[in-house]
């Protein structure tokens, strides 16, 4: 499910719900802690990913961010509304397809008997595609969450995917 088409993104420490809002759309989204804003503008820079910041004096602090996407909301849904218009992204075809946690795209399970040990076993019987993160091992089916994600992200339900969840477990 990897493409090179779709743009990437690293957000600044005041967006990271938004940057978890991204990988929930699909979209390679990073962020980190840990490092200053310009080691983080460093990293976007040289993986060609787009910075998003709410603050509107970067261009004066920081070194200059080849790709910079200002956004404007304060709240992550209408946050995530911005980056959406603003790169056309292709929200209908690429959500739920990256494990969260990870960023790294799900890998199909080809046969959903390799996951029955790590699930319910209702859900196991209700449910025939399953899907796994190849880094984490969190394993994904569709459930009633979807729905629910999509209300909330402000995502019409009818761009869902109806084949993928955000319901998840770890196997043991
Ligand atoms: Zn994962």
């Amino acid at each position: 499910m990897n493409d090179t088409t779709q743009p990437r993104f690293a957000v600044d420490h005041m967006l990271i719900k938004l940057g978890k809002y991204l990988r929930i759309a699909g979209c390679d989204a990073v962020w980190d802690k840990s490092i200053r804003t310009h080691e983080l503008i460093d990293r976007a820079n040289a993986e060609g990913r787009t910075f998003l910041t709410r603050n509107t004096r970067l261009q004066d602090q920081y070194p200059p961010v080849k790709h910079l996407l200002p956004i404007q909301a304060d709240d992550p849904v209408e946050q995530l509304g911005e980056v959406v218009r603003a790169t056309q992204l292709d929200v209908r075809r690429r959500l739920f397809t990256r494990c969260v946690r990870c960023n790294v795209a799900l890998d199909t399970v080809p046969d959903k008997k390799q996951v029955e040990g790590c699930i319910h076993p209702n859900v196991f019987r209700r449910y025939e595609d399953f899907y796994t993160c190849p880094s984490c091992g969190t394993v994904f089916w569709k459930g009633s969450h979807v729905r629910n994600t999509c209300r909330k992200l402000g995502i019409g339900e009818d761009q869902c995917r109806k084949d993928i969840s955000v319901r998840s477990c770890r196997p043991s």
